[in-house]
């Protein structure tokens, strides 16, 4: 099993101070990029660059998102404790564990058999786990689980999913990158049944959410 040490949590807070002067407020989030150890979400190969704010490959052709992206979408979450959050792909899973450091009662999407193998075997002995990752395709959401009070989404979507907004509790929030080449950081919050409030913001670049027709690597 490998291990945390001072030097990486040096690095963490270092990070956490640089992702404080890019704009990242929430005392929270910033106090969960200092204590969740992301170079363990990584290959050993890779973890010198764990604490560079930059996207890194975590196999299947997919990437773990920019520390400053986790950040920025956790804080748009505007998440208090217990809250039920569904996300859309789990990845390596580091931004799960942040949710889940802040007390959130995650569930977890995940459509690459590899990754979500992987991450189904990290967690099983670590601290700040999702309550369950599925193998699935996000696109429809998890409705056996439905309403979440916020669903994120770590991967860049053409549109936004209808199956998402309908899995929104009213009053929930769903955070989702929007586009093709680059996304929109886009918010949605849920007003009423049929009433929905759209925030966007700047512009990431996220690996693109499959929808079930296109190609699955198994
Ligand atoms: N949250 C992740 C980011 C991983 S990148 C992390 O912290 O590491 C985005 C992930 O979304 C990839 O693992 C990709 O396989 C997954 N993905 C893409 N389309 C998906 C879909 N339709 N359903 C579920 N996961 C999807």
């Amino acid at each position: 099993m490998r291990k945390d040490s001072l030097k990486h949590k040096g690095l963490r807070n270092q990070l956490a101070n640089q992702l404080e002067t890019r704009g990242i407020h929430n005392e929270s989030v910033l106090e969960a990029i200092r204590t969740v150890p992301r170079h363990l979400f990584l290959d050993k190969t890779l973890e010198a660059y764990a604490y560079e704010d930059r996207a890194i490959p975590i196999g299947a052709e997919q990437t773990i998102s920019h520390p400053y992206t986790v950040a920025f979408q956790t804080e748009l979450l505007e998440l208090q404790p217990k809250m039920k959050v569904l996300e859309i792909g789990t990845g390596s899973g580091y931004q799960s564990a942040i949710l889940s450091y802040l007390e959130a009662e995650v569930y977890s999407v995940e459509r690459q058999l590899e990754l979500f193998r992987k991450a189904e075997m990290f967690f099983s002995t670590f601290r700040w786990k999702p309550k369950l990752i599925r193998y699935a395709d996000g696109y429809k959401g998890l409705p056996e689980f439905a309403p979440f009070d916020r669903i994120v989404v770590t991967a860049g979507a053409k549109e936004v999913p209808k199956a998402l907004l309908a899995q929104l509790k009213i009053g929930g929030i769903l955070v989702i990158p929007v586009g093709e080449e680059q996304q929109k950081m886009t918010v949605i919050e849920r007003k009423g049944s049929k009433e929905f409030h759209k925030t966007v913001y700047g512009d990431f670049q996220f690996v693109p959410l499959l929808n079930s027709t296109e190609g699955v690597k198994r």
